[in-house]
Order: structure tokens, then sequence, then C-alpha cells
């Protein structure tokens, strides 16, 4: 199959031609026919698989191919995205396939000057890729109508539930006319996209290129237990030992990763951060610092991260494992992109053991783990499977003080001598979508 067998017009094909993209990829392959048809779609795609040539190439051409021209301070194609960088992103990529095109494109978001933004929508643009908050201020203050819009893209919905922006994507669904065409792409797919897809989509065509909440198979994970005071000696040595040139690193917090790049840069080593404190700017510099080498240790918070395209990372480290179940797959998912192979390693000390089980459990496979010599964990990570089991090894029994009793302390309970110890109840992955329509917005 090839670009031209979809339907794809010469401009499109040209653009593909210098961007070296040669075959469809599954996500393509099913998504670009329909979209061309006019159908709203459903598209369970993780990040890497080719998404967003899969909407953008066929928006292009019906923008293209139809429609009136823009009118001033108007959008034919809204794409929303949950974050700044996703959103720079898919603007970049956006604006290479329209390259041979008559259409304008632009992305707006917060975190940097509205007006710029408003002086710029003033003619009208023909795609407009957004953040919810961001889009809904230059609405609101009158910069931007959506009355022209035919067609509305939800990128990485599911995130953007993640990250609270549950009634902004309400408010905006308002906004919208009614007669459009949706298009929603999500990693995963909880009972709460579900809902959102029932209001949004209009009879979907369902896509589903990789079986439901499984990581990129081209990703070769493992763990390695250590002691949460001794990750960042475990992580330096792990970094000089396998020579790493180019890692990007997930930690939880924003402290945490100021606090590892401090460490990282007084031992003489290229790191830098990313996360929701700092200026969009220092962001985006840091990020394209890192894409073009210059900087090689790039740790990160999820919310600075998210849906990252960068070509050819060898290695993702998780620092610290992410409270949100379905964020190790979007974490992993920034090294094997697009048929490249990648590594996934994870730090994980015996404080984590529930989250390592709910990843294991999501991602239905058991993670290996290779203890690293001399950095043998003091406290123990007790072992975890894919069926979601916490199974604390039964510790030594006590010497008996007194004769009698014949019973032994064990998971913080008694049981009797001999009896098996019992099994944690299931983890479940933590949840943390809130419902679409209802609830503030969760503080970044
Ligand atoms: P995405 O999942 O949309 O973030 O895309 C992941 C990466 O795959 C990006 O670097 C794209 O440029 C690249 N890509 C997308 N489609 C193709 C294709 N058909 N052939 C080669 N590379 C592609």
């Amino acid at each position: 199959m090839t670009f031209a067998t979809l339907g794809l017009i010469e401009p499109l094909l040209r653009a593909l031609e210098t961007l070296g993209y040669q075959t469809p990829t599954p996500v393509q392959a099913q998504a670009i026919p329909a979209v061309l048809a006019g159908r709203d779609l459903m598209a369970a795609a993780q990040t890497g698989t080719g998404k967003t040539a899969g909407f953008a190439l066929p928006l292009l051409q019906l923008l293209t191919m139809e429609g009136p021209k823009v009118a001033a301070n108007s959008a034919r194609a809204l794409i929303l995205c949950p974050t700044r960088e996703l959103a720079e992103q898919v603007h970049a990529s956006v604006a290479e396939y329209a390259q041979h095109l008559p259409l304008t494109t632009y992305a707006v978001y917060g975190g940097v000057s509205i007006n710029p933004q408003m002086m710029k929508l003033r003619k009208g643009v023909d795609i407009l890729v957004a953040t919810p908050g961001r889009l809904i201020d230059l609405f609101r203050q009158n910069a931007l109508k959506l009355n022209q819009l035919q067609t509305l893209v939800l990128d990485e919905a599911d995130r953007m539930l993640d990250l609270g922006f549950s009634e902004e994507l309400a408010n905006i669904y308002r906004m919208l006319p009614k007669k459009r065409q949706t298009l929603l792409f999500s990693a995963t797919f909880s009972d709460d996209i579900r809902l959102l897809a029932g209001q949004m989509l209009n009879d979907p065509l369902s896509i589903e290129v990789s079986p439901r909440n499984v990581a990129a198979n081209t990703v070769k994970q493992w763990v390695v237990p250590v002691d949460k005071k001794r990750k960042a000696e475990l992580f330096v040595h792990l970094m000089r030992k396998g020579r790493w040139k180019q890692v990007l690193v997930f930690a939880k917090t924003r402290n945490g990763v100021d606090a590892l790049v401090d460490k990282l840069q007084g031992l003489g080593i290229n790191a830098d951060g990313i996360h929701g404190d700092k200026p969009q700017a220092t962001r985006q510099r840091a990020l394209d610092r890192f894409k073009a080498s210059e900087v090689q240790i790039l740790v990160a918070t999820d919310v600075a991260a998210r849906g990252l395209d960068i070509e050819d990372l060898p290695l993702v480290v998780n620092f610290d494992l992410p409270i949100v179940a379905e964020d190790y797959i979007h974490r992993i998912g920034r090294t094997g992109r697009a048929g490249n192979t990648g590594e996934a390693i994870s730090l994980v000390c015996a404080d984590e053991v529930n989250m390592l089980s709910a990843i294991e459990m999501l991602t239905r496979q058991t993670l290996t783990r290779k203890t690293e010599t001399d950095f043998e964990p003091e406290h123990r990570v007790p072992d975890t499977d894919a069926s979601g089991q916490v199974v604390k090894k039964p510790k030594k029994p006590k010497k008996p003080k007194t004769s009698g009793g014949g019973g032994k302390r064990n998971l913080g309970k008694w049981v009797d001598s001999g009896e098996v110890a019992p099994a944690e109840p299931s983890i479940k992955p933590v949840r943390k979508v809130p419902v679409f329509n209802t609830g503030p917005r969760k503080k970044k």
C-alpha cells in the first residue's frame, strides 16, 4: 500500500516524499480513507504509531478541496492537544505536511502572551492547534469564532482528561457548531473517554492499531530494584556503565526534577530539566537542545514531557514510577517510535511496589528485574506480577519470647504457623480520570 493508493493529493504526496515517509503506518492506512469519506473517528492509537499524519493528512486534503475561505477571527479545523509542547509538535508536523498547500496553520497555548496570538488570529487560520485553556480565553475575548469550524480533532484525549481538562472540553463542546466532523485519538480507552466519545462523536468508525493498554513491543523494558536514597547514585552508575548518550528521565515531582538535575550538573554531567514551573521558553529551549543532542540528559515531569517526539531516542529512564499507571505507557512511548527499538529502565524502590503492580497489570506483563551489584536494596521490593498481586515474602519467624501462642507475625497480622501467607488484595491501577463535564480543573 502507498499513500497514493489511499487517495491523497499530489502536494501531500510530495511533502511525504521529502519527509521520507514511504509506506502508511497501520493507523494511517485506516484513518486516512475514513476521514476523507467524512466519517467521525474513535482511534485507539498510542504515541509513535504515526497518528498525527493519520488525522492531519486527510484533514489538510479536505480543507484544500472544499469549503469557503477562512473568515476573520475564525478557524476551519481545530486540533486540541493536552500540553504546549505537544501543540507545538503537532503544529510543526501539520505545517510540514501542508508545505505545498495554500493553507494557513497556527498554534496557540498558555504560558506565553496572548496578544500576538490575538493579532495572528485576526485574519483567520485554516488549521488551529490549541491547548484547551488558551482556546477558551481567546474565544471569550472574541479573538476567535468557531462557527466556521468543520473539523475537530481531540488528540491524546485521555491525557486531556488526566490533566483535568474535562470542564474545558465541556465548555468547548458548547462553543462548537453541531454539524462537524470529529476525530478522537487516545492511547487508552477508559469509561470516561467512551463517555466523552459518546457525547462528541457521531456514528464513529473505531480504529484500534495495537492491543488496548499494551505498551509498544519495540521497547525493551526492565526494572532495577534499589533503595530510594540510592536512586541518584544508581542512575549515575548505570549511566557511566552503559555509556548512555541521550536519555530522557522521568521524575515524579518538580522538586525531584530540580534535585536530580542539580546533582548531575554538580558531577559535570550535561543535564537539564523541564517541568510545569519553568517558563515556556525555557522548557522549549531545553527540549530543543536535547533534541539537537546538545543536552545529554533531560529530566522531566509527566506534564512537561507528554507526547514529545524525539527522533531515535534510545533510552527512557523512570527515575520514579508514575502515580498513574497509564503514564508509564506514555513515558516509554518516547522511545521505540516508528518501528525503532528502544529501552526503558525503571528504578524502583520498595515504596513504589503498588505502582509497579498497577503498571504490570495494565500492560499485562511482569517486568524483568535486574538487580545491580552493590545496589541491592536493603528494603526489598516485594514480588509482583501481571495479575496485580503483590506478594510479600514471609519474614523470618522471630523466636517466640514465651511458649504458647504458636503464631508468627506476617504481613502485619497474625497467622498460624504453617499457614501460607495470603497475598495482598489486587492492586488496581489508580483511578485518575475526572468524569467529563464535572469537577473543577485540577491545579497543575
Ligand atoms: P506520531 O505517532 O504521530 O507522534 O508519529 C511518530 C513518528 O513517526 C514521527 O516522527 C513521524 O514523523 C513518524 N512517521 C509518521 N508516519 C510515518 C510513516 N508513514 N513513515 C515513516 N515515519 C512516519
